[in-house]
């Protein structure tokens, strides 16, 4: 059976972090998801659809790779897309204790999903879209934080 896992955020933006999730990801599943979970009630700080398109351009030439927004539980999407796994990154303690929560959350909703976590690189703990958006915000270069040029 093909592996298949989503790796569900925010993405506002992503970020090299991210992407670091994503490819080491690649070493356990044969297909990864990038779902931009989206309430739209809620505003982002970067377009959705530009996001697709950058976070889509910097994994080109990966085919087992896809970008998708969705508006509903990801346990829900889970089950629609036959993803068995949800993929997740852990930075710090904090990481954890809110990881953890959700993770037991998915499992009552959909006991056929099993959450991944992979420790975050050292180079990328630093890193969060918060951060960024700041950084952003005040006119400054993100460059060194994204896989693409914004
Ligand atoms: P959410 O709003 O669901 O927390 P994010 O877009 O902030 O979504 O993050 C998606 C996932 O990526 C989460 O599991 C988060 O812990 C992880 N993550 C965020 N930044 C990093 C990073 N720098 N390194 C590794 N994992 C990260």
């Amino acid at each position: 059976m093909k592996k298949i896992a989503i790796f569900p955020g925010s993405f506002d933006p992503f970020t090299n972090g991210h992407r670091n999730i994503v490819l080491r990801g690649l070493r356990l599943f044969d297909q990864i998801i990038i779902g931009i979970g989206h309430n739209s009630k809620k505003k982002r700080y970067f377009d959705l659809e530009e996001m697709i398109e950058l976070i889509s351009s910097s994994f080109k030439g990966y085919d087992n790779i896809s970008v998708i927004t969705y508006d509903e539980l990801t346990a829900d999407l889970a089950k629609k897309l036959g993803a068995n796994y949800l993929l997740r990154g852990l930075r710090n303690t904090t990481d954890f204790e809110y990881e953890n929560s959700i993770a037991q959350v998915n499992k009552h909703l959909n006991n056929d999903l099993e959450s991944v976590f992979l420790i975050t690189s050292p180079e990328f703990a630093s890193v969060s879209s918060s951060i960024i958006r700041e950084i952003h915000r005040y006119g400054a270069d993100i460059s060194g934080f994204v896989p693409y040029k914004i």
